[in-house]
């Protein structure tokens, strides 16, 4: 059985909080609280749909990496 390496560098981010209440979604983007990218676009408008590599996705700022 292998062990896990915990002094191994991730390549992904690690996300604070958890997901919005459905009674209460966040307005704009309902990811805007837990993004750390988010922008002022992100808090006022909800995304649409965008190219993001060979898939889409609703982020203001997805393709632009
Ligand atoms: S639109 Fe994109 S950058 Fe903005 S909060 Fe949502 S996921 Fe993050």
């Amino acid at each position: 059985m292998s062990e896990i390496d915990l002094t191994k560098r991730r390549s992904h981010a690690l996300l604070r909080g958890g997901p919005p209440n459905p009674e209460n979604i966040p307005a704009g983007c309902a990811f805007h609280p837990r993004c750390p990218i988010a922008q002022d676009i992100c808090r006022a408008e909800a995304p649409a749909f965008r190219p993001a590599g060979a898939s889409r996705a609703r982020c203001h700022f997805a393709g632009e990496t």
